[in-house]
């Protein structure tokens, strides 16, 4: 691994001031159980860690009648056990619940999950695995190994907090040096294969709290991967919807999650999956092939439907 040096802070006024001492040349590290594994694999170049774990400020849940805000340090074990998260929110339980592992889920954050970084099977592997099939283009190569030109890179979006969050209408309060501000969820995700989130990577940004107004009505969530133990999703797909209104989240389907957005009222089928099919890139760099993938996603979609209208009966 290589060499890194590891800061500890308190507040977040004490890590947004390191962060801009080390301009940066820098991660900050939550529960590790991601960034750990991409230092492990060479991943991390940079040389300065900032551990906010011991941040008391982000680990905060407050619920009332307006909504749910989230401490982005809450770990995804605090969360599915919050009693009012399990009463108000049981989206949230099941897709934190499909997470890795019970052991991994007590250090792994609500924060750290929504700033995952995006994954790809030629991408996420040890350095030798790497140097022996070539480098590609988010790893200081010339070409995609995916696609083969050097244009684009496609590597996937798989957190399973974020379509859940998005479909409930999540905001996120990120600060930097020298600033504040709260955003649509969604707009934390740049699409970009590379540099895969905006606000937090150009401007050196803390994700510090997740903020989900209170809804009425009803969710639904699928996941789709190889062993359902431990693997990352191939694709998530979490919806909610009242009488007059549906939200559609996707993930690992793309660089970055997809939301869609409806009125129920003259809506069809075919219509949803159309759209789902347009703004969904899948490319083939999943353990799973890409026609299944792009198949399930209408098959999930028509399930939901099929749900739903029976419900209606
Ligand atoms: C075996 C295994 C299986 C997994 N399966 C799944 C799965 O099925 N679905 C899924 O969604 N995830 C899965 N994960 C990923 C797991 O969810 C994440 O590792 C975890 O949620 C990340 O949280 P963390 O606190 O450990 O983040 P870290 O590893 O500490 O950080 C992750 C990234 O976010 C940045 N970061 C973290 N917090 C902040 C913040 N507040 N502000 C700014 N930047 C921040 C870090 O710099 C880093 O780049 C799996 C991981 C493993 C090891
Ligand atoms: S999609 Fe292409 S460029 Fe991106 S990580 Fe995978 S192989 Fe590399």
């Amino acid at each position: 691994m290589p060499e890194t040096t590891y800061h500890m802070v308190s507040t977040v006024e004490e890590a947004l001031g390191k962060a801009r001492e080390l301009n940066g040349d820098f991660c900050y590290l939550a529960g590790g159980t991601d960034l750990q594994i991409l230092r492990q694999q060479r991943l991390v170049r940079q040389s300065h860690v900032i551990d906010i774990s011991r941040v008391e400020e982000l680990r905060t849940v407050h619920a009332d009648e307006t909504g749910l805000t989230l401490g982005a340090m809450i770990t995804l074990d605090e969360l599915v056990k919050h009693p009012v998260i399990k009463r108000k929110y049981p989206l949230l339980i099941t897709a934190a619940r499909s997470i890795a592992t019970p052991v991994i889920r007590k250090t792994a954050t609500v924060g750290g999950n929504l700033l995952l970084k995006n994954r790809c099977s030629f991408y996420n592997q040890s350095y030798d695995w790497r140097q022996a099939i070539g480098s590609c283009l988010r790893d200081h190569g010339d070409i995609c190994q995916v696609v083969g030109t050097g244009k684009n890179c496609y590597s996937r979006n798989v957190s399973d907090l974020a379509p859940a969050l998005i479909a409930l209408g999540a905001q996120a309060e990120i600060r930097d040096p020298t600033d504040r501000v709260t955003v649509p969820l969604l707009e934390l995700y740049s699409g970009d294969g590379i540099e895969n989130h905006q606000y937090i990577n150009n401007n050196n940004g803390i994700l510090t709290t997740i903020r989900i107004p209170a809804r009425n009505g009803q969710s639904w969530f699928r996941k789709l991967r190889l062993r359902r133990s431990v693997d990352f999703t191939s694709l998530t797909v979490a919806i909610v919807w009242d009488q007059r209104r549906v939200r559609i989240g996707i993930n690992g389907a793309s660089m970055a999650p997809v939301l869609i957005r409806e009125n129920l009222s003259g809506l069809s089928l075919e219509n949803l999956q159309r759209q789902a099919r347009k703004k969904c890139r899948f490319v083939d760099n999943d353990l799973l092939p890409l026609q299944y993938r792009r198949d399930m996603l209408q098959v999930y979609l028509q399930e939901w439907w099929d749900q739903r209208n029976q419900a209606a009966l």
